[in-house]
C-alpha cells in the first residue's frame, strides 16, 4: 500500500473522470488524499479518499483576473493558483508521508507539489494529450494573431508568475509547455490513441486509458415517452457553458413543429421562462440523465466538452459540435475529422442550414459509423481499471513496492 496526494481544482470536467481511478486505486489498497474544492468532496469521498480542500473562490478569483481569451493568459492564470493550492499541499503534507503524487495536466500547483514533497508524480489529463510540438504550434498561432504589444504583454505576465514560483518554492517553470501541459512520468489520458490528434507526435509516456465512466451527478432517470415525435434529438451545452438563452431558442427555430423528438438540457442558469414557447416536440429541462438519453439519441448536439464527446462516442451517436470555449474547437476539429459528425458556428448559420445540416446527417450511416468506430476505441482502452493499471506499472517502475 502507498501513500498518494491527489492534486486537483474543482472543475467538474476534471475532477469526474478522476472519480473511477480513486476507487480502483483505492479497491487496491492505496490510500488516497485528495486535494478538491469543497462542492466535490461527499463524491471525492464517496470513491475512497480522504479529502483536503482548496478555496474554490480564490481558485475563481484568481481565474477572473487571467486573460482567460488565450491559452498563454489560462496557463499564466492556472501558474499563479499555486498561492492557493501549494499551502494547502504543504499543510496536507505536515507529518505525512506521501509516495507519489497524481495532478491534473492544467494545474501546475500540482506538478510544482511533487518537486516540493520530492516525490514522483503521474499527470491526469482530461483532454487531448499536448505534445511539446502541439504547443509550439499553438505559441505561433498565436503570435501571427496577437499585435506585438500584445504578445510581448502575455509574456511578460507569465514570465513574472513562473519568477513568483520560483521565488515562493524555488521550482522552476521552464516554458509555456511546462505551465500549460505539466508534463510527468506518465500522464494518463482520458480518451484513446485512435481519438488523439496529433497522435503520432505523443510520446509512450502518454497512456490512453480512454473515458473511466465518472461522471456527473446523475439526474433522475426521465421518461423518454413524454417526448412526442420519431427520432430522439439530444441537445446540451454542458454544465459550463450553458447559460445560452439564443442558443436554445436558434434550436427552437430550427427543429421545432417537426416530426424529430429533441431533449434539451439548458443548464441550471438559464431560466427557463426567458426562451419563451417551447415547440410541443421539445422537453426542456435544467439537467437530465444524459447517459440514459444517449442511449436512445439518433443525433447530440453539443458544445464539445470531453465528456459528454466520449459518452456520445460511446453510445454511437453522431455529433454536431457548437465549441464554445476551453479545449472544445480541438474537440469539435476532430469529431468533425473523424467523420463522426460536424463543427459549426452559430455566428455563420440560419436555423434552416441548421436543419439541413441535421437531415443530412441523419441520412449518413457513415456518421454513424465513425462515431461507433471511435467508441469502440474509448472502450477498449480499458478505463478505470486500466488507468489504475498503469499508476501500479510507473509505482514498479519507480522502484515503488505493489
Ligand atoms: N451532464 C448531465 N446532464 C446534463 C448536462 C450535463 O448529466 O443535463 C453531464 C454530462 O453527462 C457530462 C458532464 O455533465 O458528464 C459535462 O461534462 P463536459 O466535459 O461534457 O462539459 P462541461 O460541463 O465540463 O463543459
Amino acid at each position: 500500500m502507498a501513500r498518494v496526494l491527489f492534486v486537483n481544482g474543482g472543475l467538474e470536467g476534471h475532477v469526474n473522470p478522476t472519480l473511477e481511478l480513486v476507487r480502483e486505486l483505492t479497491r487496491r489498497g492505496e490510500d488516497v488524499v485528495y486535494l478538491t474544492t469543497e462542492p466535490m468532496r461527499r463524491r471525492v469521498e464517496a470513491a475512497g479518499a480522504a479529502v483536503r480542500t482548496v478555496d474554490a473562490h480564490r481558485l475563481a478569483e484568481i481565474m477572473r483576473t487571467a486573460d482567460v481569451r488565450n491559452f498563454v493568459g489560462v496557463a499564466t492564470g492556472l501558474l499563479r493558483c499555486a498561492e492557493v493550492v501549494v499551502p494547502r499541499v504543504l499543510e496536507a503534507a505536515q507529518g505525512e508521508r506521501f509516495d507519489y503524487v497524481i495532478h491534473d495536466t492544467i494545474l501546475g500547483s500540482g506538478r510544482i507539489a511533487a518537486q516540493l514533497l520530492n516525490v514522483p508524480a503521474v499527470a491526469s489529463c482530461t483532454t487531448f494529450a499536448r505534445p511539446p510540438a502541439v504547443v509550439g504550434r499553438m505559441l505561433r498561432r498565436l503570435a501571427a494573431e496577437t499585435s506585438e504589444a500584445e504578445y510581448t504583454r502575455l509574456i511578460e505576465q507569465f514570465g513574472e508568475a513562473c519568477d513568483a514560483v520560483r521565488q515562493e518554492y524555488g521550482v522552476q517553470v521552464d516554458s509555456v509547455y511546462d505551465a500549460y501541459c505539466n508534463p510527468a512520468l506518465r500522464t494518463l489520458v482520458y480518451t484513446s490513441r485512435r481519438f488523439q490528434p496529433d497522435a503520432d507526435r505523443v510520446d509512450d509516456s502518454f497512456k490512453f486509458v480512454g473515458p473511466t465512466g465518472g461522471s456527473a451527478p446523475a439526474a433522475d432517470p426521465m421518461d423518454l415517452g413524454e417526448v412526442p415525435g420519431d427520432r430522439l434529438i439530444y441537445i446540451s451545452l454542458g454544465t459550463v457553458f450553458s447559460q445560452a438563452p439564443a442558443f436554445y431558442r436558434f434550436c427552437f427555430d430550427a427543429l421545432g413543429d417537426r416530426s424529430y423528438r429533441v431533449i434539451l438540457s439548458a443548464g441550471a442558469k438559464t431560466t427557463l421562462a426567458d426562451l419563451g414557447s417551447i415547440p410541443p416536440n421539445f422537453v426542456v429541462k435544467s439537467y437530465v440523465p444524459q447517459l440514459q438519453v444517449l442511449e436512445h439519441a439518433q443525433l447530440f448536439v453539443t458544445h464539445g466538452g470531453m465528456n459528454s464527446v466520449s459518452e456520445g462516442l460511446l453510445n454511437g451517436v453522431p455529433l454536431i459540435v457548437f465549441p464554445q470555449g476551453a479545449d472544445q474547437f480541438d474537440v469539435a476539429d476532430r469529431v468533425a475529422e473523424m467523420g463522426a459528425g460536424l463543427s459549426l458556428s452559430q455566428r455563420d448559420l440560419s436555423p434552416t442550414e441548421f436543419r439541413r445540416h441535421i437531415d443530412r446527417l441523419l441520412a449518413d450511416d457513415s456518421v454513424r459509423e465513425a462515431s461507433q468506430e471511435i467508441g469502440e476505441s474509448l472502450r477498449a482502452a480499458g478505463g478505470a481499471t486500466r488507468a489504475a493499471d498503469e499508476v501500479f506499472a510507473f509505482k514498479g517502475a519507480a522502484g515503488m513496492a505493489g
